[in-house]
């Protein structure tokens, strides 16, 4: 439910795992064993989660800016793209700079004309560049900058 959110956390370099496949139980022993924090839209495994301690954050928020305002809050995380630390989307490896001419082969010959700075995601290969889209990228995030200010609706 939350495949969206977890390519954004990965960009903004946190360490994301993501299953649809888990059940409620498994989750739980995964979030505990591993130490991480259980972001969830399900009530019910937000409650079960609670009751065994693990950490635990309900999303409310229906946007992805809504619910990057509400991860934002609560864990103080900065919304902005470090490339020095930024996350594969696809697979949460830290991508690392990869030389211009490395990168010849493996894209649009435009994109290779236009940009100067690439990435590479040492474990799946993909090749990450600021291109057209990443206008879009940082005006979502401004609007989660924005969306932290207003009052919060998570009362749990
Ligand atoms: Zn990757």
């Amino acid at each position: 439910m939350l495949g969206k959110l977890t390519r954004w956390l990965r960009m903004l370099g946190y360490n994301v795992k993501y299953s649809n496949e888990l059940d409620d139980a498994q989750l739980i022993t995964i979030t505990k064993k591993e130490r991480r924090i259980l972001l969830t839209r399900d009530l019910e495994l937000y409650q079960q989660a609670t009751a065994k301690g693990v950490d635990v954050l309900y999303l409310e928020g229906k946007t992805e800016t809504e619910k990057l305002a509400e991860l934002a809050k609560r864990f103080n995380i900065k919304l902005d793209i470090d490339m020095a630390t930024s996350r594969c989307p696809k697979c949460n490896a830290r991508v690392k700079k990869i030389p211009k001419e490395k990168v010849a082969d493996k894209v649009e010959k435009s994109t290779f004309a236009y940009y100067n700075e690439f990435w590479e995601c040492p474990r799946c290969g993909q090749i990450y560049w600021q291109g057209a889209h990443w206008k879009r990228i940082r005006k979502t995030l401004e609007t989660a900058k924005e969306n932290t200010k207003k009052p919060s609706q998570n009362k749990k």
